[in-house]
Parts: C-alpha cells; sequence; structure tokens
C-alpha cells in the first residue's frame, strides 16, 4: 500500500502518477490524458476502450502495410527462434542483414549501392552527416565541413539532425549544436548557389527532404531539384535525400528520387522499410562514397550501433518489402494520388483553410493565418475533432494537418477523411470564428 506521504505528494505533483514520458510533449498537459493504443487491424486502431479510429497519418507515416500484418509477427517469430540478435560490426554479418542490403541495392535508384544499417532515421541523418564528413577528409578536403539544408526541414533530432533542422523550435534551447550546417529557403534554388558560390571549397553536401513531411508536406515546385542536382554536381558537392517519410511507396516509386529524377549519393531511409513493425532505418551509399571510404587508407569507420544490421528487424523489413512487392502497393498508390488530390483538394475553399497540398499519399492541410492568430491552437482543435469523430490526424508545427494514411486504404476511407475533416474544420471555425454564414430569409 502507498504510504499517507505518497498519496498526497501524487495529489500535488502529476509526475507522481505518470511515468511515461513522451516524445515531443509538454508533460504538464499530456500527464493523465492519453490516448491508450491497444489493437491495430489494417487502416485501423483501437483504443483500450475498444473505440476504433481511421489511422489516417499511419502514426507517424511509418504504417504503409497497414496494421495487423501476420506475416510480419510470423517473420519475426521465426527469425527470433533461430537467431534473434547478433552484431555486425567487423566482420561479423548475418543472412537478413546480407539480403536486405543486397535488396535495398537493387530498388535504390543508384548502380552498385552499400547499405549501412541504423536503429531509425535520426540516426541515419547522423551517420549520412558522419559519413559525408568522413568522405570529404579522406579526399583531403576537411574545411568542406558545411551541410546544407533548408528552412522547414526535418531531420530527426540526434546531434547533427538538430543543427540541420529548419523548425527553428526544434534547434533552441539545447547550447551549442553541431556546426557547420548552414540554411536555405525551401524552394530557392538563387539561394543555393549564393552558399555555393559564397563558401567556395567549404560545402561538403546538400540534404533534402524530397518533398519536406514535417514542415506541413511541401511538394517541390517544378524542377526545383534538377536544378539542385546541376548545382551540386558543378560545385562537386554530395546530394543527400531524406527519404524516411518518401522512402517505400509513399509517393507511388519506391523512392521520391525517381519520381523527381535525383541523382543521390546517400539516401536516408527509415519508417515505412519496415511499416514501423520494428526499429530500422539505414544510409544507402553511392560508389562514390564507398570508393573513398572503403580503402586501406581510410581505415575503420569509427561508427556504427549495436542493433546495426539486427537480423529481426531485418528479417521484418524484407517480409514488410514482399508485402510492398506482392500486393503491387506502388501503383496503388499512383491510382489513390489523384483520388486524395480532389478529396483533400475539396477542402481548400474552407474559410479557415489557406492552401491544400498533396502528392502521392501525402497531404496537408494548411490553415488560414487569420483562423491561427484568431487562436494558436486551432490546428490541435481540428485534430482533436477529427478524433472524436473517429479519424488520427496530426499538427503540423501549428499551421497545417497531416494526411498519410497506410498505402492499402480504399477511396471511400479517403472520402471519410475528408469529410470528418471539414466536419472538424467546420466546428474548429465557428468556435475560432464564430458564426459568418448568413440567415436565411
Ligand atoms: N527524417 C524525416 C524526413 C522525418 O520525417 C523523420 C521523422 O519523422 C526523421 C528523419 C527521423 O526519424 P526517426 O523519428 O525514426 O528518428
Amino acid at each position: 500500500m502507498r504510504s499517507l506521504k505518497k498519496l498526497s505528494a501524487e495529489a500535488q505533483d502529476p509526475s507522481a502518477t505518470q511515468h511515461l514520458w513522451h516524445p515531443f510533449a509538454d508533460m504538464s498537459r499530456v500527464a493523465g490524458d492519453e490516448l491508450i493504443v491497444d489493437r491495430g487491424e489494417g487502416v485501423w486502431v483501437f483504443d483500450t476502450e475498444g473505440r476504433r479510429y481511421l489511422d489516417a497519418s499511419a502514426g507517424l507515416w511509418y504504417c504503409n502495410v497497414g496494421h495487423g500484418r501476420e506475416a510480419l509477427a510470423e517473420a519475426a517469430m521465426s527469425q527470433m527462434k533461430r537467431l534473434a540478435a547478433y552484431q555486425t560490426f567487423d566482420r561479423f554479418a548475418n543472412r537478413p542483414a546480407l539480403d536486405l542490403a543486397e535488396r535495398l541495392a537493387r530498388l535504390a535508384p543508384m548502380n552498385n549501392a552499400a547499405v549501412f544499417f541504423t536503429n531509425g532515421g535520426s540516426d541515419a541523418i547522423d551517420t549520412g552527416a558522419k559519413i559525408t564528413r568522413r568522405y570529404w577528409s579522406q579526399r583531403g578536403e576537411p574545411q568542406r565541413d558545411i551541410i546544407v539544408s533548408r528552412e522547414g526541414a526535418y531531420h530527426g533530432v540526434n546531434g547533427y539532425g538538430t543543427s540541420l533542422s529548419g523548425i527553428a523550435p526544434n534547434r533552441a534551447g539545447w547550447g551549442s549544436l553541431a556546426g557547420g550546417a548552414e540554411q536555405i529557403p525551401r524552394d530557392d534554388v538563387d539561394a543555393l548557389e549564393r552558399v555555393l558560390d559564397g563558401n567556395s571549397g567549404r560545402v561538403a553536401a546538400v540534404i533534402g527532404e524530397p518533398i519536406q513531411g514535417a514542415a506541413g508536406v511541401y511538394p517541390p515546385s517544378r524542377g526545383y531539384w534538377g536544378a539542385v542536382q546541376a548545382l551540386c554536381r558543378d560545385h562537386g558537392v554530395l546530394v543527400i535525400v531524406d527519404e524516411v517519410v518518401t522512402g517505400f511507396g509513399r509517393v507511388g516509386s519506391w523512392f521520391a528520387a525517381e519520381r523527381y529524377e535525383i541523382d543521390a549519393d546517400l539516401i536516408l531511409v527509415a519508417k515505412g522499410l519496415s511499416s514501423g513493425y520494428l526499429p530500422i532505418g539505414a544510409v544507402i551509399a553511392a560508389p562514390r562514397v564507398t570508393q573513398v571510404l572503403w580503402t586501406p587508407q581510410a581505415g575503420a569507420f569509427r561508427h556504427g550501433y549495436t542493433y546495426s544490421g539486427h537480423p529481426t528487424a531485418c528479417a521484418v523489413a524484407l517480409a514488410n518489402l514482399d508485402i510492398i512487392e506482392g500486393e503491387g502497393l506502388l501503383g496503388r498508390v499512383r491510382e489513390l494520388e489523384p483520388i486524395l488530390a480532389r478529396e483533400l483538394g475539396a477542402l481548400a475553399g474552407h474559410r479557415i483553410v489557406r492552401e491544400v497540398r498533396t502528392a502521392g499519399l501525402l497531404g496537408g492541410v494548411e490553415l488560414s493565418g487569420e483562423a491561427i492568430t484568431a487562436d494558436p491552437g486551432v490546428v490541435e482543435r481540428v485534430v482533436a475533432g477529427a478524433r472524436e469523430r473517429g479519424v488520427l490526424v496530426r499538427g503540423l508545427v501549428g499551421r497545417a494537418i497531416q494526411v498519410s494514411p497506410p498505402l492499402i486504404v480504399e477511396p471511400a476511407q479517403l472520402a471519410q477523411i475528408a469529410t470528418t475533416l471539414r466536419a472538424a474544420l467546420d466546428e474548429a471555425a465557428e468556435s475560432v470564428l464564430g458564426t459568418t454564414t448568413p440567415l436565411a430569409v
């Protein structure tokens, strides 16, 4: 039994009874107000009260093949029974890690790629940044230590990823960060040219999400990536694409780099690689990089994670790729793309919506400046309104709503997402701006 002293402390301090510290949360508000997700099936998740929600964000953009796939549970079980975990440092390997590396090398839009496994996206970004630094020091140009990222960028939360973040609040309040991060506006090729010219011989790489996700879902303007690519080639700079959100079918191809014809030196992946069934990410590297770093002169690459190439995570990722391939999910996304664009696009005329942006099965519904000024919490109101109506969406940087359902979603469910969002938007508009609908006479 808990002592009286302990009980009275709990009454004053929510942290005395709340032991799970949530990521990206204001715990003073979340403590005691959790949504406890209990099980998942297809596009649906269920809470512990038995309420059903359409998972219109696929968790955090990861659950590409949908929830509750037995094949993935079986892949994990059979690998765990054989060899649950073994490290891959130095000369150790395991069959699933070798097979997954070979499969990713085959799928990636580059010839003869090499794959470095990580635990997730943030690790992939930091690994990519360290590969970049090492590449240039090995090439005898250690002064090339600037990585250029873009405003609005989300590159995870580790050391380098935090410095490269283009979402200012994610960069603030941590003290000094990894140096050499330069930021340019999202879709501005001239700004990139100025940074490359102004830092002659000092820029190591340019990193970008082919379609920015966390910033509010921003597809690139026409020709943007081609122009970036050309500038980077002219200046000898590496091109790093962060495909943590866009990889594995989200935009109707294995990689968004194919859609935008980006000839990357490093591709960073996670999320959809295993559909989130187990944590895994990777850096896919072009021969330009390995030719420099896999040499006796370069020696050991002193970086890696205990769980790099984790056999069970790799086995699950392989089974996940089998589902994406076997069920033709890339083609399915290409068919669904115009339907999502139409359904969400219909919200563009709503009085508190500024803009709707879509690409593949990614959508961002940005609210109007007027509504956000009237209530800075309006996005969260819409998210809560949708949740009460049985649809899970997420707020992005207090401005937009994320729609990124599992790739198995049905057209009728895309319509349901849009109808539910409209009802939640109506409700939020009324409470934030008041009723302006003229009375019928
Ligand atoms: N890169 C992008 C584009 C992301 O959206 C995310 C996560 O949302 C990450 C990296 C970080 O991945 P993780 O949360 O697996 O560390």
